[in-house]
């Protein structure tokens, strides 16, 4: 009889991990405590280290089909004067990978139509396991109890499973606040190129995503209060900003978009394993969005896993997982907590300095240190 594993939540991190192991010689089940797939999210922007992946899982295709390519990401200040650029041409002429923006929901929607449909189960949210000495007896919230030989946390931030063993998931606040909406993109709106506009501890990003959508967070420095500001309010402390959003505040002034408020934090520890269970995606290694690197590391570290079991045990696999993904998971959360710091110095003067050291180091310096932080892992 085939192992059991039950993957616990189905965003990313579980959707890919579905995809993969059930390649494998396994009985793979999904529970997911919505009563459906998730719909509500804005947009990402998936680097070349995940196309890569993805091409790998034969969903390379289907990703381009609804995403729309970045050739550049592009930092200014708030006047819109160009402070550094990543040049993601360069990475596909050197790797053959694309960079592309693309709505949360479609990533999700073609993780889901590329996966068997049996095993899921929807509305069903762990909330305690036991073990015994061959495996875990797993409760819902719903009543239902089952037995599996295996389990994958990949709940996100608040994993269950995490808080089972350490108890409540203590944060590393930002102090930074963040709110996201997807809009269609004015007509001859410039599409190939990402921009995140730095001004006084405050930022803006602009994702042009696939079907002309644009993907806009606005972030800032949080003072209290925050979560109660309507849409127009928010759009005022943003006013001042010119440049790329300049071309498109008369446009959101005029729309009322569905808008996600967060506080941007990240956990303390990185949890890859722990008494047999394997951490994939936010429940493992939350990161701060500032490079745009956690959901690519939810799947990294999937795919890490899924070529582990291919070789291994689950148990030994489980262990080499750790061995192999934490040195990068690591350095992803670190330098993107210190980017969100630097985005966001308090002082003016500071912020001068910043911007004129920014202007002045050859670009080609800051291409080759991103080209290192997110294609030197472990995936080649
Ligand atoms: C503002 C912001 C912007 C971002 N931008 C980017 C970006 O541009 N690029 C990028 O790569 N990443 C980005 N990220 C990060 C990215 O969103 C996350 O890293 C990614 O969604 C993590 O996926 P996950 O599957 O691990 O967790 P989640 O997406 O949180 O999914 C967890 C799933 O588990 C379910 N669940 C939770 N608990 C249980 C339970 N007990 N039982 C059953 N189910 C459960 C949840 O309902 C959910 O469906 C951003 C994040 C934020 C906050």
């Amino acid at each position: 009889m085939k192992e059991k594993i039950l993957i616990s939540g189905a965003g990313i991190a579980g959707l890919t991990l579905k995809n993969l192991l059930e390649r494998l010689n396994y009985d793979v089940y999904l529970c997911e405590k919505e009563d459906t797939l998730r719909t509500q999210g804005a947009g990402l922007l998936l680097g070349a280290n995940v196309l890569k992946i993805f091409r790998q899982m034969g969903l390379e295709e289907q990703i381009l089909q609804k995403a729309q390519v970045i050739d550049a990401f592009i930092t200014t200040d708030a006047k819109g004067k160009e402070l550094d650029t990543v040049d993601f041409k360069q990475i596909y002429a050197k790797t053959s990978y694309r960079s592309v923006g693309i709505h949360r929901q479609e990533l999700h929607q073609i993780l889901f139509a590329n996966m068997q449909h049996t095993n899921l189960l929807f509305d069903h949210e762990l909330t305690n396991f036991a073990q015994d000495d061959k495996s875990y007896i797993v409760a819902f919230k719903n009543g239902k109890q089952k037995r599996f030989d295996h389990l994958i946390s990949s709940e996100g931030i608040f994993s269950q499973c995490r808080e089972k063993i350490y108890g409540k998931t203590e944060l590393r606040a930002t102090s930074q606040v963040c709110w996201r909406f997807v809009i269609d993109a004015p007509q001859n709106f410039e599409r190939s190129s990402g921009y995140e506009m730095w001004g006084d501890q405050k930022r803006v990003g602009i994702l042009p995503l696939g079907t002309d959508k644009l993907y806009c967070y606005l972030v800032a420095t949080q003072k209290g209060g925050e979560e109660k500001l309507s849409y127009q309010e928010v759009l005022q402390l943003f006013e001042s900003f010119e440049g790329r959003y300049g071309q498109l505040k008369e446009t959101l002034l005029h729309i009322s978009p569905k808008i996600l408020y967060n506080v941007l934090a990240d956990t303390q520890e990185i949890t890859l394993q722990s008494e047999g269970i394997v951490f994939v995606g936010d429940s493992g290694h939350a990161t701060t969005p500032n490079l745009g690197q956690g959901a690519a590391m939810a799947i990294e570290s999937a795919y890490t896993f899924y070529t582990l079991l291919q070789k291994h045990k689950f148990s030994l696999a489980a262990q080499f997982y750790e061995q192999t993904r934490l040195k990068k998971v690591q350095k992803i959360k670190e330098r993107s907590m210190l980017v969100g710091k630097f985005s966001h110095l308090r002082s003016k003067l500071l912020q001068k300095i910043r911007n004129i050291f920014m202007q002045f180091i050859p670009s080609a310096i800051t291409q080759k240190e991103f080209e290192k932080l997110i294609l030197d892992g472990e995936i080649k």
